[in-house]
């Protein structure tokens, strides 16, 4: 049976690039499928789409290769949470995990960028870009993909990463569990008077969180977690009357606003593939899990599951062994279930009924009385093990 690559990837954001290019780098013979062009560089002001990579997710994208943009990345020290009335409030210090910082925040087209470029370094990668997959069908030794273009490829293993919306989770027959938490988060870009770096803080509402994510210089990426209906009358807003709403329910902290640079809203969701893999093909990332996005863990789940996928095909011998998919599986789907409970647990402990919202000031007390607990969960938070203390 004719194979073209040693393994396919559907999907070429984030996660998938990044899996790309972990295991081009490797030398694995790589196709890499994706809908859209190939990313543009990062320039001018700052998109609105910002994630944290913590520690294990950075590891992973140097490992690559890939070089990150300094002048984009903003690294963090502290991470400050609290609730609105003040009666719980806690404070993560990088320092106390004796880590320099927790990660970094980066505009999500600037790691999809340099991961792109990495891609064009590596003769065994094969970029199809204006491509998707229409069908897809498995044999013993290979799957094939045909394309939309009127090209078929195939593999022995056929990664999908192709974001919540999958097709080739479709095209496989994976179901997924869906929950509405029928909010939306407001993404708002702001010019500030103070510089806004090394902290990132959240405070969380009745309604939802509120929460700053530093860029570098006097920018800062809001979030405003609210109801549906309180959002979209949100977005009609002018820029000044925007302004104004801003100052009138963030922190004093935050300081003066000199402008609002751009804003969008998303629905939030939460959603899991009943199954991650089938005969020769695995998902992962958002095509696998998507998570309340409130405690930033969204895309370092998922560059976890390329992290695993990858180390697990590096030592077998055939990247599609069901064994090792199997493998795969187990160890994924065990702590994205975990990652999943946990964000849910912060949103109805500090959005739900007032008995639950005290039980969430609890926890936050709890978390500042005990050191040990503290320095677990941001163990957790930043992909290490809990349990190894030395
Ligand atoms: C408001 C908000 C804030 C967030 N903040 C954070 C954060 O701070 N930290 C964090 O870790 N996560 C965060 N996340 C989550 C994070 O953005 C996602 O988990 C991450 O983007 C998933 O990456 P992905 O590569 O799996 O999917 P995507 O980013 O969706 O990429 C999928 C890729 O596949 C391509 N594609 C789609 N369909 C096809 C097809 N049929 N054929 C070929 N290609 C296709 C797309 O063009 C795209 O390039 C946030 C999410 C939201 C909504």
């Amino acid at each position: 049976m004719q194979q073209d690559h040693d393994i396919i990837i559907v999907g070429g954001g984030m996660v998938g690039a990044a899996l790309a290019a972990r295991l081009g780098n490797a030398g694995f013979s790589i196709g890499l499928v994706e809908r859209g062009d190939a990313p543009e560089p990062a320039s001018g002001d700052y998109d609105l789409r910002i994630s944290s990579l913590n520690a294990r997710s950075l590891a992973f994208v140097k490992l690559s290769g890939t070089t990150l943009p300094e002048e984009r990345c903003c690294p963090f020290r502290h991470i400050d949470v609290s609730n609105q009335d003040g009666t719980g409030h806690s404070v993560f210090s990088a320092a106390d995990s004796d880590m320099d910082d927790f990660g970094l925040f980066i505009e999500n087209r600037a790691l999809q960028h340099a991961l792109w470029e990495r891609l064009k370094e590596l003769p065994s990668v094969t970029c199809y870009t204006q491509s998707a997959p229409t069908s897809t069908r498995a044999t013993d030794a290979t799957r094939r993909v045909e394309l939309d273009d009127g090209r078929t490829l195939s593999a022995r293993l056929v990664v999908g990463a192709d974001g919540a919306r999958s097709t080739l989770r479709q095209l496989a027959g994976i179901e997924t569990t869906s929950y509405d938490y029928h909010q939306r988060a407001m993404i708002i870009n702001v010019e500030t008077e103070l510089p806004q770096q090394d902290v990132s803080w959240q405070v969380f509402t009745p309604t939802g969180p509120i929460a700053m994510l530093p860029l570098p210089g006097h920018r800062a990426s809001l979030v405003w977690y609210d109801t549906a209906q309180n959002t979209l009358a949100r977005e009609q807003l002018d820029d000044e009357a925007l302004k104004a709403a801003i100052e009138a329910a963030f922190p004093k902290r935050l300081g003066n606003l000199i402008r609002v640079v751009a804003h969008a809203s998303f629905p939030i969701k939460r959603q899991h593939a009943k199954r991650y893999i089938g005969k020769r093909l695995a998902l992962m990332g958002d095509a696998a899990h998507v998570v309340h996005p409130l405690a930033g863990q969204g895309l370092n789940i998922g560059l976890h599951d390329a992290d695993t996928l990858a180390e697990i095909i590096i030592k077998g011998r055939d990247p599609g062994d069901y064994l090792n998919l199997l493998r795969f599986e187990c160890q994924r789907r065990a702590a994205n279930q975990a990652m999943i409970a946990a964000t849910d647990s912060f949103h109805h402990l500090f959005t739900g009924a007032r008995p639950l919202r005290q039980l969430g000031d609890l926890s936050l007390h709890l978390a500042e009385r005990f050191p040990f607990a503290k320095r677990m969960m941001m163990q957790q938070a930043n992909g290490l093990n809990p349990f190894k203390m030395w």
